[in-house]
Protein backbone atom coordinates (compact mmCIF):
# COMPACT_ATOMS: atom_id res chain seq x y z
CA UNK A 1 0.00 0.00 0.00
CA UNK A 2 3.14 2.17 -0.31
CA UNK A 3 2.02 5.57 -2.49
CA UNK A 4 2.63 5.71 -5.84
CA UNK A 5 5.58 8.40 -5.49
CA UNK A 6 7.27 6.22 -3.00
CA UNK A 7 7.49 3.52 -5.35
CA UNK A 8 9.06 5.60 -7.82
CA UNK A 9 11.76 6.84 -5.47
CA UNK A 10 12.86 3.38 -4.69
CA UNK A 11 12.86 2.35 -8.24
CA UNK A 12 14.83 5.31 -9.20
CA UNK A 13 17.07 5.16 -6.14
CA UNK A 14 17.58 1.24 -7.42
CA UNK A 15 18.29 2.64 -10.78
CA UNK A 16 20.56 4.68 -9.67
CA UNK A 17 22.51 1.93 -8.53
CA UNK A 18 23.04 0.28 -11.91
CA UNK A 19 19.84 -1.95 -11.75
CA UNK A 20 17.31 -2.42 -13.94
CA UNK A 21 14.12 -2.70 -12.34
CA UNK A 22 10.90 -4.37 -13.00
CA UNK A 23 7.88 -3.89 -11.43
CA UNK A 24 4.67 -5.62 -10.69
CA UNK A 25 2.23 -4.37 -9.03
CA UNK A 26 -0.48 -6.16 -6.90
CA UNK A 27 -3.26 -5.51 -5.13
CA UNK A 28 -1.55 -4.83 -1.52
CA UNK A 29 1.99 -5.51 -2.92
CA UNK A 30 4.25 -3.98 -5.35
CA UNK A 31 6.81 -6.33 -6.69
CA UNK A 32 10.08 -4.49 -8.11
CA UNK A 33 12.92 -7.02 -9.35
CA UNK A 34 15.97 -5.81 -10.48
CA UNK A 35 18.16 -7.33 -12.87
CA UNK A 36 21.67 -7.21 -13.08
CA UNK A 37 24.61 -8.29 -10.76
CA UNK A 38 23.02 -8.20 -7.19
CA UNK A 39 26.08 -9.09 -5.27
CA UNK A 40 27.47 -5.87 -4.57
CA UNK A 41 23.89 -4.81 -3.15
CA UNK A 42 23.83 -4.03 0.31
CA UNK A 43 20.21 -5.63 1.37
CA UNK A 44 19.81 -4.36 4.75
CA UNK A 45 20.21 -0.49 3.29
CA UNK A 46 16.87 -1.36 1.26
CA UNK A 47 14.75 -2.89 3.94
CA UNK A 48 15.43 -0.07 5.85
CA UNK A 49 13.06 1.64 3.76
CA UNK A 50 9.81 1.87 5.59
CA UNK A 51 7.91 1.25 2.43
CA UNK A 52 10.03 -1.85 2.35
CA UNK A 53 8.42 -5.04 3.20
CA UNK A 54 10.87 -7.81 2.34
CA UNK A 55 14.24 -8.16 0.02
CA UNK A 56 14.64 -11.59 -1.16
CA UNK A 57 17.61 -12.89 -2.81
CA UNK A 58 17.33 -14.96 -6.10
CA UNK A 59 21.02 -14.57 -6.88
CA UNK A 60 23.69 -15.52 -4.59
CA UNK A 61 25.44 -12.85 -2.73
CA UNK A 62 29.07 -14.49 -3.59
CA UNK A 63 29.97 -14.12 -7.02
CA UNK A 64 33.54 -15.24 -7.91
CA UNK A 65 32.90 -18.54 -6.01
CA UNK A 66 29.22 -19.37 -7.08
CA UNK A 67 28.50 -22.24 -9.68
CA UNK A 68 26.70 -19.42 -12.13
CA UNK A 69 29.51 -17.38 -12.70
CA UNK A 70 32.26 -20.05 -13.55
CA UNK A 71 30.02 -23.68 -14.42
CA UNK A 72 33.05 -25.58 -14.73
CA UNK A 73 34.83 -27.43 -12.01
CA UNK A 74 38.03 -25.22 -11.07
CA UNK A 75 40.90 -27.21 -10.83
CA UNK A 76 43.50 -26.42 -8.60
CA UNK A 77 47.53 -27.60 -9.71
CA UNK A 78 50.30 -28.11 -7.36
CA UNK A 79 52.92 -29.00 -7.86
CA UNK A 80 51.58 -31.72 -10.26
CA UNK A 81 49.15 -32.10 -8.24
CA UNK A 82 45.45 -31.36 -9.58
CA UNK A 83 42.51 -31.07 -6.60
CA UNK A 84 39.03 -30.83 -7.85
CA UNK A 85 39.94 -33.18 -11.16
CA UNK A 86 39.29 -36.44 -11.85
CA UNK A 87 41.13 -38.03 -9.13
CA UNK A 88 40.97 -37.63 -5.46
CA UNK A 89 43.45 -36.26 -3.49
CA UNK A 90 45.13 -37.47 0.01
CA UNK A 91 46.74 -34.62 2.34
CA UNK A 92 48.37 -36.43 5.17
CA UNK A 93 50.29 -35.27 8.23
CA UNK A 94 50.74 -34.64 11.73
CA UNK A 95 48.85 -31.70 12.98
CA UNK A 96 51.78 -29.85 14.12
CA UNK A 97 55.62 -30.10 13.31
CA UNK A 98 57.36 -31.25 16.38
CA UNK A 99 60.89 -31.96 15.26
CA UNK A 100 62.70 -33.40 12.27
CA UNK A 101 62.90 -37.11 13.32
CA UNK A 102 58.71 -37.08 13.61
CA UNK A 103 58.05 -35.12 10.80
CA UNK A 104 60.28 -36.91 8.59
CA UNK A 105 59.41 -40.27 9.72
CA UNK A 106 55.92 -39.35 8.94
CA UNK A 107 56.32 -37.74 5.83
CA UNK A 108 58.04 -40.53 4.34
CA UNK A 109 55.55 -43.08 5.36
CA UNK A 110 52.49 -41.08 4.34
CA UNK A 111 54.41 -40.92 0.68
CA UNK A 112 55.08 -44.61 1.20
CA UNK A 113 50.66 -44.81 1.58
CA UNK A 114 49.92 -42.76 -1.65
CA UNK A 115 49.39 -39.29 0.34
CA UNK A 116 49.76 -36.97 -2.64
CA UNK A 117 50.63 -33.49 -0.07
CA UNK A 118 51.59 -33.76 3.18
CA UNK A 119 50.48 -31.21 6.17
CA UNK A 120 51.83 -30.17 8.87
CA UNK A 121 51.05 -27.12 11.49
CA UNK A 122 54.20 -24.77 12.78
CA UNK A 123 51.52 -22.11 13.68
CA UNK A 124 49.41 -23.71 15.84
CA UNK A 125 45.95 -22.14 16.39
CA UNK A 126 45.38 -23.36 20.14
CA UNK A 127 42.53 -22.92 22.13
CA UNK A 128 44.48 -22.67 25.51
CA UNK A 129 47.33 -20.47 25.40
CA UNK A 130 49.39 -22.78 27.60
CA UNK A 131 49.07 -25.81 24.69
CA UNK A 132 52.18 -25.70 22.14
CA UNK A 133 52.39 -23.69 19.73
CA UNK A 134 54.18 -25.00 17.21
CA UNK A 135 57.90 -24.36 16.22
CA UNK A 136 57.55 -21.13 13.97
CA UNK A 137 59.83 -20.65 11.22
CA UNK A 138 62.00 -23.79 12.48
CA UNK A 139 59.14 -25.94 11.58
CA UNK A 140 58.88 -24.74 8.39
CA UNK A 141 62.38 -25.16 7.71
CA UNK A 142 61.61 -28.71 8.68
CA UNK A 143 58.68 -29.05 5.87
CA UNK A 144 61.05 -27.94 3.56
CA UNK A 145 63.61 -30.35 4.17
CA UNK A 146 60.32 -33.10 4.28
CA UNK A 147 59.58 -31.56 1.13
CA UNK A 148 63.44 -32.10 -0.20
CA UNK A 149 63.23 -35.56 0.85
CA UNK A 150 59.64 -36.50 -0.73
CA UNK A 151 58.63 -34.19 -3.22
CA UNK A 152 55.67 -33.83 -1.20
CA UNK A 153 54.11 -30.60 -1.65
CA UNK A 154 53.87 -28.88 1.76
CA UNK A 155 50.10 -27.80 3.47
CA UNK A 156 50.77 -25.14 6.24
CA UNK A 157 48.81 -23.07 8.34
CA UNK A 158 48.69 -18.66 8.75
CA UNK A 159 47.67 -17.86 11.76
CA UNK A 160 47.66 -13.62 10.91
CA UNK A 161 48.79 -11.27 8.53
CA UNK A 162 52.47 -10.58 10.42
CA UNK A 163 53.44 -13.91 9.28
CA UNK A 164 51.62 -15.12 6.22
CA UNK A 165 54.49 -14.04 4.11
CA UNK A 166 56.96 -16.43 5.67
CA UNK A 167 54.11 -18.96 5.66
CA UNK A 168 54.02 -18.42 1.88
CA UNK A 169 57.93 -18.84 1.21
CA UNK A 170 57.43 -22.27 2.37
CA UNK A 171 54.03 -23.51 1.97
CA UNK A 172 52.69 -24.89 -1.52
CA UNK A 173 49.20 -24.21 -0.43
CA UNK A 174 48.36 -22.30 2.66
CA UNK A 175 46.24 -23.20 5.18
CA UNK A 176 43.19 -20.64 6.96
CA UNK A 177 42.31 -22.36 9.60
CA UNK A 178 38.29 -22.83 11.00
CA UNK A 179 38.87 -19.90 13.64
CA UNK A 180 40.05 -17.77 11.19
CA UNK A 181 37.62 -18.14 8.57
CA UNK A 182 36.28 -14.49 8.91
CA UNK A 183 39.52 -13.07 10.05
CA UNK A 184 38.60 -10.74 6.87
CA UNK A 185 42.05 -9.03 6.77
CA UNK A 186 43.78 -12.48 6.68
CA UNK A 187 41.60 -12.93 4.26
CA UNK A 188 42.21 -9.89 2.07
CA UNK A 189 46.34 -10.78 2.86
CA UNK A 190 45.56 -14.34 1.54
CA UNK A 191 43.95 -13.01 -1.86
CA UNK A 192 47.30 -11.17 -2.71
CA UNK A 193 49.33 -14.14 -2.11
CA UNK A 194 49.96 -16.55 -5.23
CA UNK A 195 49.91 -19.57 -3.70
CA UNK A 196 46.34 -21.94 -3.34
CA UNK A 197 44.15 -21.27 0.05
CA UNK A 198 43.25 -24.08 1.52
CA UNK A 199 40.20 -22.57 3.10
CA UNK A 200 38.79 -24.58 6.75
CA UNK A 201 35.00 -23.87 7.51
CA UNK A 202 34.74 -22.29 10.22
CA UNK A 203 33.26 -23.82 13.82
CA UNK A 204 29.46 -22.26 13.55
CA UNK A 205 29.64 -20.69 9.70
CA UNK A 206 26.83 -21.38 7.70
CA UNK A 207 27.57 -22.59 3.98
CA UNK A 208 26.67 -18.79 2.94
CA UNK A 209 29.40 -17.77 5.21
CA UNK A 210 31.94 -19.83 4.46
CA UNK A 211 31.57 -19.20 0.50
CA UNK A 212 31.53 -15.50 1.27
CA UNK A 213 35.02 -16.45 2.96
CA UNK A 214 36.60 -17.71 -0.42
CA UNK A 215 34.93 -14.66 -2.29
CA UNK A 216 36.98 -12.49 -0.16
CA UNK A 217 40.31 -14.31 -1.22
CA UNK A 218 39.33 -14.47 -4.76
CA UNK A 219 38.35 -11.04 -5.48
CA UNK A 220 41.72 -9.53 -3.78
CA UNK A 221 43.31 -11.55 -6.96
CA UNK A 222 43.61 -15.23 -5.83
CA UNK A 223 41.35 -17.52 -8.08
CA UNK A 224 42.47 -20.54 -6.43
CA UNK A 225 40.76 -21.28 -2.97
CA UNK A 226 40.44 -24.98 -1.94
CA UNK A 227 37.20 -25.30 0.60
CA UNK A 228 37.53 -27.83 3.45
CA UNK A 229 34.58 -29.17 5.64
CA UNK A 230 36.19 -29.99 9.08
CA UNK A 231 32.62 -30.25 11.19
CA UNK A 232 30.99 -28.08 12.71
CA UNK A 233 29.43 -27.08 16.62
CA UNK A 234 26.38 -28.91 17.19
CA UNK A 235 24.60 -29.94 20.76
CA UNK A 236 26.35 -33.79 19.90
CA UNK A 237 29.35 -34.33 22.35
CA UNK A 238 30.44 -37.64 21.78
CA UNK A 239 32.61 -36.33 18.69
CA UNK A 240 34.32 -33.19 18.98
CA UNK A 241 32.68 -31.51 15.74
CA UNK A 242 29.32 -32.68 13.61
CA UNK A 243 30.73 -33.87 10.17
CA UNK A 244 28.50 -32.50 7.70
CA UNK A 245 28.85 -34.19 4.98
CA UNK A 246 25.66 -32.51 2.84
CA UNK A 247 27.70 -29.68 2.66
CA UNK A 248 29.66 -31.50 -0.20
CA UNK A 249 26.81 -31.91 -3.05
CA UNK A 250 25.58 -28.34 -1.33
CA UNK A 251 29.09 -26.49 -1.95
CA UNK A 252 29.11 -28.47 -5.48
CA UNK A 253 25.50 -27.11 -6.81
CA UNK A 254 26.33 -23.49 -5.29
CA UNK A 255 30.00 -23.00 -6.08
CA UNK A 256 32.60 -24.18 -8.71
CA UNK A 257 35.53 -24.53 -6.23
CA UNK A 258 36.93 -28.11 -5.11
CA UNK A 259 35.71 -28.93 -1.25
CA UNK A 260 37.87 -31.72 0.43
CA UNK A 261 36.89 -32.84 3.87
CA UNK A 262 39.05 -33.28 7.12
CA UNK A 263 37.40 -36.13 9.43
CA UNK A 264 40.12 -35.98 11.67
CA UNK A 265 38.93 -32.31 13.46
CA UNK A 266 35.45 -33.42 12.16
CA UNK A 267 35.05 -36.26 14.69
CA UNK A 268 38.39 -35.77 16.92
CA UNK A 269 38.41 -39.41 17.26
CA UNK A 270 40.92 -41.50 15.13
CA UNK A 271 38.50 -45.07 15.38
CA UNK A 272 35.60 -42.61 13.24
CA UNK A 273 38.28 -41.32 11.11
CA UNK A 274 38.02 -43.99 8.37
CA UNK A 275 34.17 -44.83 7.96
CA UNK A 276 34.00 -40.93 7.69
CA UNK A 277 36.88 -40.31 5.23
CA UNK A 278 34.98 -43.23 2.93
CA UNK A 279 31.79 -41.26 3.35
CA UNK A 280 32.82 -37.95 2.57
CA UNK A 281 34.66 -39.80 -1.01
CA UNK A 282 31.24 -41.57 -1.53
CA UNK A 283 29.29 -38.13 -0.73
CA UNK A 284 31.74 -36.35 -3.97
CA UNK A 285 34.51 -34.47 -1.82
CA UNK A 286 37.66 -33.88 -4.37
CA UNK A 287 40.01 -35.37 -1.62
CA UNK A 288 40.78 -35.63 2.35
CA UNK A 289 42.72 -33.97 4.54
CA UNK A 290 44.13 -36.64 7.25
CA UNK A 291 46.16 -36.17 10.48
CA UNK A 292 48.63 -39.24 10.81
CA UNK A 293 51.05 -39.38 13.93
CA UNK A 294 53.52 -42.46 14.44
CA UNK A 295 53.19 -42.07 18.34
CA UNK A 296 49.77 -40.84 19.15
CA UNK A 297 49.98 -40.53 22.27
CA UNK A 298 53.03 -38.26 22.63
CA UNK A 299 51.35 -36.20 20.27
CA UNK A 300 51.64 -32.34 21.30
CA UNK A 301 48.52 -31.86 19.39
CA UNK A 302 45.55 -33.85 18.43
CA UNK A 303 46.85 -37.61 19.31
CA UNK A 304 43.49 -39.19 19.87
CA UNK A 305 42.34 -37.98 16.33
CA UNK A 306 45.49 -38.90 14.71
CA UNK A 307 45.99 -42.11 12.97
CA UNK A 308 48.83 -44.59 13.17
CA UNK A 309 51.27 -44.73 9.50
CA UNK A 310 49.39 -48.46 9.02
CA UNK A 311 45.69 -47.25 9.81
CA UNK A 312 46.53 -44.85 7.50
CA UNK A 313 47.91 -47.01 4.77
CA UNK A 314 45.28 -49.46 5.11
CA UNK A 315 42.25 -46.49 4.86
CA UNK A 316 44.51 -45.84 1.52
CA UNK A 317 44.08 -48.88 0.10
CA UNK A 318 40.62 -49.28 0.32
CA UNK A 319 40.06 -45.91 -0.67
CA UNK A 320 41.66 -47.13 -3.49
CA UNK A 321 38.92 -49.61 -4.05
CA UNK A 322 36.26 -47.43 -3.56
CA UNK A 323 37.47 -44.29 -6.02
CA UNK A 324 37.00 -46.48 -8.80
CA UNK A 325 33.44 -46.67 -7.78
CA UNK A 326 32.89 -42.89 -7.50
C1 LIG B 1 44.49 -28.20 11.91
O1 LIG B 1 44.36 -28.46 10.70
O2 LIG B 1 45.35 -28.71 12.62
C2 LIG B 1 43.50 -27.30 12.54
C3 LIG B 1 43.81 -26.57 13.60
O3 LIG B 1 42.29 -27.33 11.94
P1 LIG B 1 40.96 -26.44 12.18
O4 LIG B 1 41.35 -25.02 11.86
O5 LIG B 1 39.99 -27.03 11.20
O6 LIG B 1 40.54 -26.65 13.60
MN1 LIG C 1 44.99 -30.62 14.31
Amino acid sequence: KASEEAIMEIKSKLEDLGYKVHVSKGETHCILGLIGDTSRIDISRIEANEHVDKVLRVQSPFKLASRAFHPDDTVIQVNGVKIGGEEKVVIAGPCAVESEEQLLLIAHSVKESGAHLLRGGAFKPRTSPYSFQGLGEEGLKLLRKAKEQTHLPIVTEAMCIETIDLVAEYADVIQIGARNMQNFSLLKKAGKTNKPILLKRGLSATIEEFLMAAEYIMCEGNPNVILCERGIRTFEKYTRNTLDLSAIPVIKELSHLPIIVDPSHATGKWSIVEPMSKAAIAAGADGLIIEVHHQPELALSDGAQSLKPEKFAKLMQDLNGLMKYV
